[in-house]
């Protein structure tokens, strides 16, 4: 299996990047942000917790978010790679994904870190709050989720490079131009 893991901060682009690495690669996408906004949206009751947490821009528990993980990763069965679109976002859910893909006989191949500075991030996810009504698109909430991004999240990278699977990919560019950066670094370790 290829599985991979794009990481970043918020508005780094990794949902746009997945579309295009799912099409080359013919991989089942993951988003923890996704799956917890359908919870949302249907009202369950792990989407009562999550909202909680997602509108003031803190992380969901992890034992909440692993458990929800195993679930969707048990749909996924017979699947080529997964893609794991924000997650692991904690060294904590980072080891407990290892065991999960152990068990299943595989692991994960690498893990794409898209870099781009605080400020463009900022400017990137106000444009996308105009348009993409999330309760956690907004000035003060974007604030508490890059620092939780830069205390609780940016260390995992230190976790991949430890594990040897970090590649860093300069997250600032044309879509494409980052794209190719991606298939690079996926075909030289996926060879
Ligand atoms: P972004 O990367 O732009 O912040 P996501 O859609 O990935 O957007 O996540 C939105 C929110 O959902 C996060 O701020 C957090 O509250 C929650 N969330 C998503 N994934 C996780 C996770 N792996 N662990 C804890 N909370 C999560």
């Amino acid at each position: 299996m290829l599985n991979i893991v794009i990481f970043g901060a918020p508005g780094s682009g990794k949902g746009t990047q997945s579309e295009r690495i799912i099409q080359e690669f013919g991989l089942d996408h993951i988003s923890t942000g996704d799956v917890l906004r359908a919870e949302i949206k249907g009202g369950t009751e792990l989407g009562r917790i999550a909202s909680k947490y997602i509108e003031k821009g803190q992380l969901v528990p992890d034992e909440l978010i692993i458990d929800m993980l195993a679930k969707v990763l048990d749909s996924k069965e017979n699947s080529k790679g997964v893609i794991f679109d924000g997650f692991p976002r904690t060294i904590p859910q980072a080891k407990a994904l290892k065991k999960m893909l152990n068990e299943r006989n595989t692991d994960v191949t690498v893990m794409l870190n898209l870099q781009v500075e605080d400020e463009e991030l900022i400017n990137r996810l106000l444009e996308r709050g105009k348009v993409s009504g999330r309760s956690d698109d907004n000035l003060e909430t974007i604030q508490s989720r890059l620092k939780v991004y830069h205390t609780q999240t940016a260390p995992l990278a230190e976790y991949y490079i430890q594990e040897g699977k970090h590649a860093a990919i300069k997250g600032v560019g044309t879509i494409e131009e980052i794209f190719a950066s991606i298939k690079e670094a996926v075909n030289s370790v996926n060879a």
